[in-house]
């Protein structure tokens, strides 16, 4: 068949970061292209994600930022915060950024259906409200992941609870929220809602959150929930939840047999590849562990005519990464150019309060892979701190393998740490030494200096 035996050139399932960019690139290459989006045009970042999160963090934290004014002299009356003017604006914001999102995918030639569609061979689509079944020479999947909860057998009363689409449609602030898992989101969602008044406890089955992460990171992620009044159990995860009236109508069991009352209850256990009713045994594509599909380095499926992309394949679950991946496979596929995405060094902030940001390999890591490495650690008090009596205190760490004194990982706790990290990624993305950094001169006074100023071994 030629390509014009097919309705399209290329149809994009899923309408999030590596959909989008993977559509207008490729129409940009003159390719006929399609994309459906069955929710809102933007995916999990931009509607209910690392956009509305973000602006939930900033509103967050204006209350430190308060109390550190009046330290410094001003006359500020702290009132309260008002939780739905707050909300509304936020989502006001959230529809004009998907409003763009349309509006890009538009004027640059991609036909966009507001539709579910589904797989029902490996060329052709079935779209839900329509019924309308198109062909594609090329299909491309990124429809993303969607929170994960327990089923109502292993955790009876979990309809009481909410997950990280529903923190997004609250319309009053919690008094009490209990929030259960010990990830990104659960870490980010506890410093929001300790730091807007909400009286909030985490609920984590290790011992130690954010695995996977550097242990001097975990430590004093741990230590900073607690200062920022966040209640831990560690060790435990909920048995049961039932609901009863009053003021914190959900009664929480956990494993340890203790009781806990709250008005809210989020799960942030973990996401899933959201492929349901995808028809991907139709069109014959093969899922792997957890529901994800499986893809090589130019994001080919086992299918030929198709391609995944994003949180739905499993590899890194970040939007720039699905963001870079859309864009290989259309230079890939429709530009001529063949090229793949490197998923080595990708930094990664994770916002806290203060952020934490990352790149590169945790000092465990880069001891199991090369044996002998150096660290290089500090920790201080930041200069604004100093003035405001505030406790916190500005972490980095440097891990450095010692046989090429290259920079192997980089890590922060500090304010504007996310920041920072995008800097430090291209000097380690460039495979820069520890004597580059040294040879690098400090800006002064910047928290930042610190990092080139690092001298000795710990
Ligand atoms: P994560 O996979 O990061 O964390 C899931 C947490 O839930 C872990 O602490 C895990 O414990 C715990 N958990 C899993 N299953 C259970 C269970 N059955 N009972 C109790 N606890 C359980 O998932 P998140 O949902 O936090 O985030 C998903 C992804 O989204 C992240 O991996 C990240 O890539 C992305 N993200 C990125 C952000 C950013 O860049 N700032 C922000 C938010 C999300 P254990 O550690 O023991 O396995």
């Amino acid at each position: 068949m030629t390509s014009t035996d097919y309705d399209y050139d290329l149809f994009v399932i899923g309408g999030g970061s590596g959909g989008v960019r993977a559509a207008r690139i490729s129409a940009g290459y003159g390719a006929r292209v399609a994309l459906a989006e069955s929710y809102r045009m933007g995916g999990t970042c931009v509607i209910r994600g690392c956009v509305p999160k973000k602006y939930m963090v900033y509103a967050s934290d204006y209350g430190h930022k308060l109390d550190e004014a009046r330290a410094y002299g001003w006359e500020v009356q702290r009132g309260g915060f008002d939780f739905s003017t707050f909300m509304s604006r936020m989502h006001a914001e959230v529809s004009r950024l998907s409003g763009l999102y349309m509006a890009g995918q538009s004027s640059a030639g991609v036909e966009v259906f507001e539709d579910h569609a589904e797989l029902v061979g490996p060329h052709t689509l079935r779209l839900a409200s329509s019924g309308r079944t198109v062909s594609a020479r090329k299909i491309l999947i990124a429809v993303g992941g969607k929170p994960w909860r327990p089923s109502p057998e292993d955790l009876p009363g979990v309809e009481h609870t909410i997950d990280s689409n529903g923190v997004f449609e609250l319309t009053e602030q919690p008094r009490r929220i209990i929030i259960v898992g010990g990830g990104y989101i659960a870490v980010e969602f506890a410093h929001i809602f300790a730091g807007l008044g909400t009286e909030t406890t985490l609920i984590y089955r290790g011992d130690k959150v954010l695995r996977g992460f550097d242990d001097d990171i975990r430590d004093r992620v741990q230590s900073g929930l607690i200062a920022a009044g966040v209640q831990l159990v560690t060790q435990s995860v909920p048995s049961r939840i039932t609901r009863d009236g009053g003021r914190l109508p959900l009664q929480v069991e956990l494993d340890t047999g203790s009781l806990l009352r709250a008005d809210q209850l989020m799960m942030a256990v973990g996401r899933r590849p959201a492929t349901d009713g995808l028809g991907l045994e139709a069109a014959g594509v093969e899922t792997g562990p957890g529901g994800i599909i499986p893809v090589d380095e130019f994001s080919r499926t086992n299918v030929e005519s198709i391609w995944a992309v994003g949180d739905v394949t499993g590899r890194l679950e970040l939007t720039p990464v699905a963001i870079r991946e859309g864009h290989a496979f259309a230079d890939t596929e429709f530009g001529g150019h063949p090229r793949t995405m490197d998923h080595s060094n990708v930094a990664t902030a994770i916002f806290v309060q203060p952020e934490v940001g990352t790149v590169g390999l945790s000092e465990a890591d880069a001891r199991e892979a090369f044996g002998d490495i150096d660290i290089y650690k500090t920790e201080f008090r930041p200069m604004k701190a100093v003035l405001n009596g505030s406790t916190e205190r500005v972490f980095m760490k440097l891990v450095v393998r010692a046989r090429d004194e290259v920079v192997v990982g980089a890590h922060i706790i500090g304010p504007d740490a996310g920041e920072m990290i995008q800097m430090l990624a291209i000097a380690v993305k460039m495979g820069a030494t520890k004597t580059q950094f040294d040879a690098t001169c400090a800006v002064h006074p910047t928290m930042a200096e610190e990092i080139v100023t690092l001298r000795t071994k710990s």
